[in-house]
């Protein structure tokens, strides 16, 4: 393949790039943006395989690599179950990370094309920058799999004065800057290359152990950017302009969508930056310790009758939702109760589940509606006019001490009202506690209701009892 021909794929795939952006926007136009994606990239990986700086010697080791890497992802994407995509992200991004990593030292000790005076600098400029960001984004990724999967502890480690050990980092890492852009040998610099990893990959860990439970949804978006310019970072190193525009797409529409998670959590952006935001004069997650009062259980056959009576009802879906893989019922329920005139909408909260837009694929798998789906700004207000408000596996996105208790973890923390319902009803299987680790008070409310039960098995029980 000429180079002219390469720029141009490299344009169309660019463009292709920034309409599945566009189309992955809204969740009407999230498949076309996905086919947009799919093309985009596959002719990026055409263009660059058979472009000019692959030599036909290379392709054999290409194309093994392609079909070793495209298995494994093939054989993930088949087995993970739709509740563990937020660790699958999580370990994409640090595969990403890791790339930079091995391809910035690849890069240095690589011998083949020499630099001098102003090129060498910026070439070294660009390993430095593209390790350190990819080390980071490798560790924390790490961690917010071992967090989001379970197998590490979800509460914040809040080491003291964490804010000057990030800070002494900073400045050893300018330092040993200063000492690789320098180094008369490549043997010289390696050093400060090695130490300037071992700290950047040390701060990945600190960074993403710090975040308490209910803040890692913004955590999981930083990272997906942060991986964006690792990538972009490689670009650099390769002087590949196709992988310097991609990832400067991921980065910066992952750091927007930070922003927006960040504003819709009432948290500071700065602050998520240099880890353990979110927790600054809460308490860790108290286990244990019950609020006072007492829970009024409900059966299926009545929830179906406190909904058959009611004029508006509001489901408030969470990650329970879809650990039971209640959506199609939850629709079933729904279609019914409007064929009776019910007015049903859906309340979303910004991080229910445990990945951007969870509820939203839940549901458009389904087949519900777009315009019985709503934001949490769109519906909050209507709470006090609501009869039935239906919690649906959700817990620390309805939890009022958000809002009643500045001492919680997740105090400031927008929630769905749903206790200003008439009633609300909440479907879960035990009293335990939602992702943040934090007690409800609202199961105690009197105008509350549980219905404890497998979400999926409870839905089935209403759904039968509405149809007698
Ligand atoms: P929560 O994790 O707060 O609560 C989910 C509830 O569902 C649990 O209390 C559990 O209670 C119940 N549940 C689990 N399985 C079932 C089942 N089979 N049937 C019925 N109920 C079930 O989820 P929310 O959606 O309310 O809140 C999301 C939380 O996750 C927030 O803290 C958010 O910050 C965090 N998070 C979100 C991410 C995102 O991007 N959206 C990413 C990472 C974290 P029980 O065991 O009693 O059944």
């Amino acid at each position: 393949m000429s180079p002219s021909l390469v720029t141009v794929s490299y344009i169309g795939a660019t463009i292709l790039f920034i309409l599945s952006l566009g189309g992955l926007s809204n969740p009407e136009t999230s498949r076309r943006g996905n086919v947009y994606g799919i093309i985009g990239m596959t002719i990026a990986v055409l263009a660059t395989v058979f472009g000019p700086r692959v030599t036909l010697g290379g392709l054999p080791l290409i194309i093994g690599a392609m079909a070793i890497g495209g298995s494994v992802g093939l054989y993930a994407a088949k087995k993970v179950q739709m509740t563990q995509m937020p660790e699958l992200v999580a370990a994409m991004h640090s595969l990403v990370g890791f790339a930079a990593c091995v391809v910035g030292f690849a890069s240095y000790i690589d011998t083949s094309i020499q630099f001098t005076g102003a090129e060498k600098t910026i070439h070294e400029m660009e390993i430095y920058i593209g390790i350190l960001i990819g080390a980071v984004t490798f560790s924390g990724s790490v961690i917010a799999f071992g967090k989001l999967s379970g197998k590490i502890n979800g509460k914040p480690l809040l080491l003291p004065a964490r804010h000057w050990i990030n800070l002494a980092g900073l400045l050893i890492v300018i330092y040993f800057g200063h000492q690789f852009l320098h180094a008369e040998t490549t043997a010289a610099g390696t050093f400060p290359l090695i130490v300037m990893t071992i700290i950047a990959l040390a701060f990945g860990v600190h960074m993403v152990m710090a975040i308490g439970g209910a803040d890692m949804p913004v955590v999981v978006s930083m990272l997906n950017s942060y991986s964006g310019w690792a990538a972009a970072a490689t670009g650099f190193m390769l002087s590949n302009d196709l992988l310097i525009v991609t990832g400067a797409l991921v980065g910066s529409s992952g750091a927007i969508l930070s922003y927006i998670m960040c504003r819709a959590m009432n948290r500071n952006f700065i602050s998520v930056i240099a880890g353990g935001f979110g927790t600054g004069g809460g308490q860790a997650a108290k286990t244990g310790e019950q609020p006072a009062g007492e829970v009024v259980s409900v059966s299926a056959a009545e929830t179906a009758e406190l909904l058959r009576e009611a004029k508006n009802v509001i489901i408030v879906p969470g990650y329970g939702m879809a650990v039971a893989q209640a959506q199609h019922t939850v629709y079933e329920i729904t279609q019914h109760l409007r064929q009776k005139g019910i007015n049903v909408r859906f309340g979303i909260h910004p991080v229910a589940g445990r990945m951007p837009g969870h509820m939203n694929v839940l549901l458009a798998e389904a087949k519900v509606p777009y315009d019985i789906v709503m934001e949490m700004d769109e519906i909050n207000e209507d709470f006090p006019e609501t009869d039935v408000a239906m919690v649906i596996g959700a817990n620390d996105i309805v939890n009022p001490a958000a809002q009643e208790d500045p001492t919680s973890p997740i105090a400031g923390m927008p929630v769905l009202e749903v206790w200003k319902a008439k009633t609300s009803i909440v479907m879960k299987r035990s009293m335990a506690s939602g992702y943040a680790g934090v007690d409800n008070p609202l199961f105690y409310k009197d105008n509350n209701r549980m219905l404890f039960g497998d979400a999926k098995k409870m839905l089935d029980e209403v759904l039968v009892a509405l149809m007698t």
